[in-house]
């Protein structure tokens, strides 16, 4: 049985180690991931270059995301790498102070509009939250806050603010001058830390644009502005992909908030023809345990019942000590959390009226596969619209996205029971033999069975965007097909 839910997996020292990427890849990852929060843009090519290799030795394609830093607002240093914090001590944030100079009384920031931007009460979540400090007044660009939950503090943890609110651009300097690497390295998505409005997207697809990249745009949702409902459908429209960043999302709503957060959001980008990411903490306890918590089980398994397109692993696979494990332990639960009839059932769109034909033809295709013994379902596609908007439809029958297009089939990667080949299709345009092409390349992967029925949607040319205006129903091995 193929795997509906895409798994995306962060690449770090623990995939660099020999046989590890080619584990992964085995066990059926379906995109890396690239941190650009760690390491340098050589680092990036070169675990870039390695994956092209393997998958195309593994003859399966594995989809590249480039993931920005972002503005991450961020202390500076202590004197002595860290100090204890206690519960009702005073403790400062200071932009005037020496960077290298903090103690356990004050540490600098590098995030200069904090002073204006926080008043008395104002709550500040340092290090995912772990440490929680209130704001008791602010003097010449000094934040004099009390200690409500205290521990140990390092160097350059994050700080958040609680219910949202610092102004920090979404794209950074540093951003701007990793989008020329992402352009290079011809990545398929790029994701867009801490976005506050639709134009920090559009300015970023603008960017790569200009470089002449055409990766996806994902939107990172992981502040409390981006998720007031205008905002949150803005942001959704502006993307290609929305990802529930569930770590940054959770320390400025509050971790209570999050069960709902991600099955609205979730739901609401795929009512809006968009792809999406559940992330974090996912299998936590797996970065240093072979085997994932019952919790971790049901959290997985609950993405994939939410809809989820892909669910992604961060440290788990970039730092922990089973990246492989991780993989393996998430595809098993996705299977059987497929086998699920909630998941197989569909209610999306059946009181909308389709704007276009390619769309009402995607839609009937899924209508006709849900109700009837088909075998799996062939988009030739030029754009990747029309097996993303199969793919909005809950179902457990395969969509095979057929392009010669490598933009194409590396965004289909993310599309949940979507499965990208490339075919190249026979510029005669005579639709028998196109028919006929597409079973042999179906029987080439051993998909394709004598009996088996499939649906083929296709455009009467080849090439052009927005075409397909055909669905046809084949049985392999009869009347004119091999
Ligand atoms: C998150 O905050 O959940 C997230 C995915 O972002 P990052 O890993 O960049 O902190």
């Amino acid at each position: 049985m193929l795997r509906r839910t895409k798994i995306l997996a962060t690449l770090g020292p623990a995939t660099d180690k020999p046989g590890v990427l080619d584990g992964l890849i085995m066990a059926g990852v379906d995109v890396v991931r690239m941190n650009f929060s760690h390491g340098s843009a050589q680092d990036h090519i070169d675990r870039a270059n390695m994956i092209r290799e393997l998958s195309q030795k593994a003859g399966r394609r594995v989809g590249i995301l480039a993931d920005l830093q972002g503005p991450k607002i961020r202390i500076a240093r202590f004197k002595d790498t860290k100090v204890f914090l206690n519960e009702g001590q005073d403790f400062a944030l200071d932009i005037n102070l020496d960077p290298l100079a903090g103690d356990n009384t004050q540490v600098g920031i590098t995030y200069e509009p904090l002073a204006m931007e926080v008043n008395p009460g104002s709550r500040l979540l340092l290090d995912d939250g772990r440490i929680v400090l209130d704001v008791v007044n602010v003097e010449n660009m000094r934040v004099n806050c009390k200690v409500v939950v205290g521990g140990d503090l390092s160097n350059n943890k994050g700080i958040n603010l609680l219910g949202g609110g610092l102004s920090a651009a979404a794209l950074t300097e540093k951003d701007k001058e990793d989008i020329k690497t992402v352009a290079l390295m011809k990545c398929d998505y790029v994701a867009i830390s801490f976005p506050r409005t639709a134009e920090d997207l559009n300015e970023a697809r603008r960017l790569l644009q200009a470089e002449g990249c055409y990766a996806g745009i994902v939107a990172k949702v992981e502040r409390a502005e981006a998720i007031v409902p205008d905002v949150m459908d803005e942001i959704i429209l502006a993307s290609d992909a929305v990802m529930v960043a569930r770590g940054d999302l959770g320390v400025e709503i509050g971790d209570a908030n999050l069960p709902a957060v991600q099955k609205l959001l979730i739901k609401r980008t795929r009512e809006l023809n968009r792809v999406a990411i559940t992330a974090t903490q996912m299998m936590e306890s797996m970065i240093d345990n072979p085997i994932p918590t019952r919790a971790e089980v049901f959290d997985v398994a609950n993405a994939v019942y939410d809809g989820t397109d892909a669910i992604m692993l961060s440290a788990e696979t970039a730092s922990g000590k089973h990246p492989i494990k991780a993989v393996e332990a998430m595809d098993r639960i996705c299977l059987e959390a497929e086998k699920q009839r909630i998941v197989r059932i569909s209610d999306h769109r059946m009181d909308k009226e389709f704007e276009r034909d390619d769309e009402a033809i995607a839609m009937s295709a899924m209508y006709m596969a849900n109700h009837s013994k088909i075998k799996g379902i062939v988009a030739l596609t030029e754009s990747g619209s029309t097996p993303l908007w199969m793919s909005r439809i809950s179902s457990g029958i395969p969509i095979f996205a057929m392009s010669s297009s490598e933009t194409t089939l590396g965004r289909v990667t993310l599309f949940r029971g979507v499965f990208p080949i490339y075919h190249k299709i026979d510029e005669r345009h005579d639709h028998a033999e196109v028919n006929r092409d597409v079973v042999r390349e179906l029987r080439k992967w051993n998909i394709a069975n004598n009996g088996d029925k499939f649906i083929i949607t296709k455009g009467d040319l080849t090439g052009v965007k927005g075409g397909t205006n055909a669905l046809k129903v084949i049985v392999v091995g009869q009347g004119l097909t091999p």
